[in-house]
């Protein structure tokens, strides 16, 4: 193979693997695009979320604290002994001038020992209420350091509308229990404010008891208001710290989302904000998909591009391969004959010139043996030109057979003569070669009537390349050499420049 040849593909393969390793890297760059997008919206969502989560916190202590501030006022106005005696329209005002009167804040109680409505904040004479066994008002009677306490949800009122309690406990001088005053917040109204800060319409605002309760959930959902949330699998997590952030999945509806918590002041609350993963993905993969679409179309386009090219490379690596090789043979069968299948006259011309100067160079004789049929017009004549045809064959044979190649060259030079060059060869080791050849040829015993012997015979003309002189010197004293063996009876080797002694050798 030619050498140009052998590395036209491995250049195709480097060209195709660089390129192929160019759009890998794009790929992979765009990868990592499209990653710390993810990570980008990701990061804004948490901040955003912190910051609404700060809003959240300090609106429920603002308003827990302003309320409890009424609270405190009917403790205070309960525990001033001027107050037992004064008419009830007027202890009415007196307790309640503190009174949170917005929207959304119920009716302040003064509950009794046993539990029983004794002031009431919407009517001169309380409501028949009683709230014995309640969690705000059993606390109370257990401590005496309850301060405030917010209790669990619970429903109130005509619409029975979602409430949270706040309490304090009503204590006598000695510290004995005395009862308790209790408000309720609307959680409604909690709803009503955290609308206005909303995150969009998918996140969620809420904020619950450290023993779990749901308190708000914004938007509004009844029936998750109360639920215990200490069963969630990430309930423990809001404890861990102060405040946080984390991705869980919720556990009041199916959806997974970043959580941002934080503890509403020091109070027993803890407040989060939720946005599902899903409305974050929404942020980022529509951008995201776009590119990679797009990286992915070009990348592919380029690496069907630089095989389709790669291919076609190969190909035409292969065709021009084939191209030399048949050039080659072309060249090779201009320098063969075609009924032997020996070299040509022209192949000796060029091996001879070559013999020639290589032998000068090196200092080394050279020999040329020439080969002749003996009566071939005859044996053709007898045997038909086919029969002939064969006969040169075998002689052609004969000669593969007796030299050394590739440093010796067998050429069939004319009709039916035949030339050996010899390099390395005196004149006699020729000789003694060229009558190897006779009489091989004559071993076949191919019969040919006509020839003295009744077979095929060859006569050889030896002669030695003498250095300085000329190719045809040489080649005239090898037929000299020839034309003195057909002379002296043919079927013999004659050697010797023409004018030295002939070596006969038969
Ligand atoms: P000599 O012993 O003196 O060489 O006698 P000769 O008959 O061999 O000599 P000549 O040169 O007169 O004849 C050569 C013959 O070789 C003539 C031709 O018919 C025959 N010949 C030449 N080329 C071919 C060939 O390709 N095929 C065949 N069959 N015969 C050929
Ligand atoms: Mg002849
Ligand atoms: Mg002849």
């Amino acid at each position: 193979m030619h050498p140009r040849s052998r590395r036209r593909p491995t250049a195709s393969r480097m060209l195709a693997g660089s390129i192929i390793g160019v759009t890998l890297v794009i790929g992979a760059t765009s990868g990592l695009m499209v990653m710390q997008m993810r990570r980008s919206a990701w990061d804004q969502v948490g901040r955003v979320s912190q910051n609404l989560l700060e809003s959240v916190e300090h609106m429920v202590d603002r308003n827990i604290e302003l309320y409890d501030l009424s609270l405190q006022a009917v403790v205070d106005g309960l525990r001033n002994p001027e107050a037992d005696g004064i008419a009830p329209e007027l202890r009415q005002l007196v307790l309640f001038d503190r009174a949170a009167t917005a929207s959304g804040l119920g009716a302040i109680l003064a509950l009794d020992p046993q539990g029983q409505a004794f002031v009431d904040s919407s009517a001169v004479v309380p409501r028949p209420l009683g709230f014995p066994d309640a969690d705000f008002f059993l606390v109370h009677k257990a401590r005496e350091d309850g301060g405030l306490y917010i209790g669990k949800p619970l429903r109130m009122g005509p619409e029975a509308r979602w409430v949270i309690p706040l309490s304090r406990r009503l204590s006598y001088a000695d510290g004995a229990f005395a009862g308790v005053v209790v408000g309720t917040i609307d959680i409604g109204y909690f709803n009503a404010l955290f609308a206005r800060l909303s995150l969009g319409d998918r996140s969620r605002i809420a904020f619950f008891r450290d023993s779990g309760e749901l308190l708000v959930r914004s938007p509004m959902l009844e029936s998750a208001i109360g639920q215990n949330l200490t069963k969630a699998a990430h309930f423990p997590r809001f404890f861990e710290h102060h405040s946080g952030q984390f991705v869980a999945t919720a556990y009041t509806e199916a959806m997974e989302g970043l959580f941002t918590y934080s503890r509403i002041g020091d109070r027993s609350l803890v407040a989060t904000v939720v946005v599902p993963t899903e409305a974050i993905t929404a942020l980022w993969r529509p951008k995201a998909g776009a590119i990679v679409a797009l990286v992915t179309l070009l990348c592919g386009g380029m690496i069907v591009l630089t095989l389709v090219l790669q291919r076609e490379l190969e190909r035409r690596g292969r065709a021009e391969e084939q191209a030399l090789a048949a050039n080659h043979d072309l060249a090779r069968l201009a320098h063969t004959d075609g009924l032997t299948g020996l070299p040509n006259r022209r192949h000796f011309d060029e091996a001879f010139s070559r013999a020639r100067e290589q032998a000068a160079r090196d200092g080394t004789p050279l020999a040329l043996v020439l080969l002749d049929a003996d009566r071939f017009k005859l044996y053709n004549d007898t045997y038909g030109h086919l029969a002939g045809d064969e006969v040169l064959r075998a002689v052609a044979r004969v000669l593969q057979r007796q030299i050394r190649e590739p440093e010796e060259t067998a050429c069939r030079i004319g009709g039916e003569e035949f030339a050996v060059l010899l390099p390395g060869a005196p004149v006699r080791e020729a000789a003694a070669r060229a009558e190897r050849i006779r009489q091989a040829l004559a071993r076949l015993q191919i019969p040919h009537v006509g020839n003295e012997g009744g077979i095929v015979t060859l006569s050889l003309g030896v002669a030695e390349a003498v250095p300085g002189e000329s190719g045809g010197h040489c080649f005239s004293a090898a037929d000299a050499a020839l034309y003195e063996a057909k002379r002296q009876g043919r079927n013999r080797v004659v050697a010797g420049p023409s004018g030295v002694d002939g070596v006969k050798v038969a």
